[in-house]
């Protein structure tokens, strides 16, 4: 049986899980303008799971890079296409992201538990 105290102690967890997500999406926006974006990659093999129930391969740093009048992303994964400040940038980037996909399925399994029990009310 679910008391008030676990539902008010529920409400306390979404709302720090929703500041948490709005926190860390501001800072991805941050480096995402000063040049600095995830991407997955999709390897396009049939019985790859990560690709086929998941959103692919990664997360993979690239950064945006002005050579002349080309602009280019570079992957920030290989060794010779970063430099050390770009390193921390992208350890940075990456741990955000776990943890923005963290609270996103937490919040969803609170959701899909709440509904769960909504309709369980009837
Ligand atoms: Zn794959």
């Amino acid at each position: 049986m679910v008391g008030m105290e676990e539902l008010r102690e529920l409400s306390r967890l979404i709302k720090k899980l929703k500041e948490k997500l709005n926190r860390l999406r501001k800072e991805k926006k941050e480096l995402s303008r000063q040049g600095f974006t995830i991407r997955y990659v999709k390897c396009g093999k049939e019985t790859c799971k990560k690709c086929t129930q998941g959103e692919g391969h990664g997360p993979y740093v690239y950064k945006t890079v002005r050579e002349g009048k080309k602009v280019k992303s570079v992957y920030l994964g290989k060794p010779k296409d970063f430099e050390e400040k770009d390193r921390e940038v992208m350890e940075h980037l990456k741990k955000i992201d776990k943890e923005i996909h963290q609270a996103e399925e937490q919040l969803n399994h609170i959701k899909r538990t709440l509904n769960r029990l909504i309709n369980d009310i009837g």
